[in-house]
């Protein structure tokens, strides 16, 4: 079997497994409690929020566990949102290629009143910063626009989005799912207010995530009860679930470097090896993409033949859009970026890591160009 769906999820690495272990068998303690061991799970906790906020460049305070990216999401536009009604700004600022926890808060907002600006991505899938700066109005609340997109891997030129937030006095929150642990991230040089992060896209747990706030951003509760994550989120912590996220991002960012060189040869090896294809369409910037993201839509097949029989053959990839109702529509995405309902029936999403390897990238190839023959029938 070769898994090549990473964006999807990923395994949890050896690291995280033992550091959720030991808090299951040794801190398994409610933090809140005020005997000894409550309090050991506590110095637990307090640890974790240190070290993830080392690898974003925030303070410990300014982290927020959820149970999620969607989660993070969610908090932090309702939270922008009630900032700006209570100022009488009404009007959010983001992209059409969003994750649909983004898109789909804001469609809520909009039922609520609010305006959306949705930002054009052009053919490449970049953001452009000056048009960024020519959609914020003197009511823009916030601007909410993805570090990297999890369909066509773009990267965002999220500093000078940020700069431009900065400088119109707009909060600015980052969607940074798929970006966080492949990519350097530092939330002070790149003047991001809030980011949303998950554990299990980078060899964590799934259930878990930060929304990370700056201090002064005000967050609304989604979730009330207790007193924890100072009030913004309660809940009895998930302590094996934060301390396995803390190991998981602390190992992702110290390898992110050489880790990044060899999977970026890899997806260049893939991107090489797909286009010999005929009718083979790279979606999305060839160069300024996640290290691991190969999406292609092939001319005349659809995704669902591809997937079928890619898995027969053992090969774990996706379409890069949602299922819906038993069939695929064409992605969100891939329309956003200009590519015809028809020609985006035919997208291949395949998202490589550390694990993959050189041999496994031409099975790849030789498997895709097998079956798009197949698909066509010739
Ligand atoms: C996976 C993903 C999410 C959702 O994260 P969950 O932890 O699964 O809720 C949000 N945004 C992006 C870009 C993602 O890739």
């Amino acid at each position: 079997m070769i898994y090549a769906d990473h964006a999807a999820t990923t395994k949890m690495s050896e690291t995280a497994k033992l550091a959720m272990l030991s808090a299951i068998e040794e801190n398994w303690y409610n933090p809140s409690s005020l005997y000894t061991p409550g309090q050991q799970a506590s110095g637990v906790l307090m640890d974790a929020r240190v070290r993830i906020s080392r690898c974003l460049g925030c303070l410990p305070k300014e982290i927020y566990f959820t149970s999620g990216g969607s989660e993070a999401d969610n908090q932090a536009i309702l939270s922008a949102a009630a900032i700006g009604k209570r100022q009488g700004k009404m009007h959010i600022i983001s992209t059409a290629f969003e994750h649909h926890a983004v898109l789909h808060t804001l469609k809520k907002l909009e039922k609520e009143g609010f305006e959306i600006t949705l930002l054009d991505v052009g053919e490449s899938g970049i953001v452009d910063p000056n048009q960024l700066e020519k959609a914020i109005r003197p009511d823009t609340a916030l601007v909410t626009i993805m570090y990297a997109n999890n369909e066509i891997g773009t990267i965002q030129p999220i500093g000078e989005i940020g700069a431009v937030c900065r400088q119109n006095g707009v909060l600015f929150h980052t969607d940074a799912v798929q970006a966080a642990g492949h990519l350097p991230i530092n939330v002070k040089e790149d003047q991001i207010d809030m980011l949303s992060l998950s554990a299990h896209k980078f060899n964590g747990p799934k259930g878990i995530g930060v929304l990370y706030a700056k201090t002064g951003v005000f967050l609304t509760n989604l979730i009330e009860g207790g007193e924890q994550e100072r009030g913004k989120r309660a809940g009895t912590e998930n302590l094996p679930a934060i301390v396995g996220m803390a190991a998981a991002l602390e190992e992702a960012c110290a390898l992110q470097k050489e880790r990044s060189i060899y999977v970026t040869k890899l997806r260049d090896q893939l991107i090489a090896g797909l286009k010999k294809i005929s009718g083979a369409l790279l979606n999305g910037d060839e160069i300024r993409r996640l290290p691991g993201n190969v999406n292609f839509c092939f001319l005349d097949t659809e995704a669902e033949g591809l997937l079928l029989l890619l898995d027969n053959k053992g090969i774990c990839a996706s379409s890069g859009s949602a299922c819906t109702s038993g069939f695929l529509d064409p992605s969100h995405v891939l329309l956003a970026i200009g590519r015809d309902p028809q020609t985006a029936r035919g997208s291949l999403r395949l998202t490589l890591d550390y694990e993959n390897t050189p041999e496994e990238v031409e099975t790849i190839i030789e498997a895709v160009t097998d079956t798009v023959r197949i698909l066509r029938g010739c």
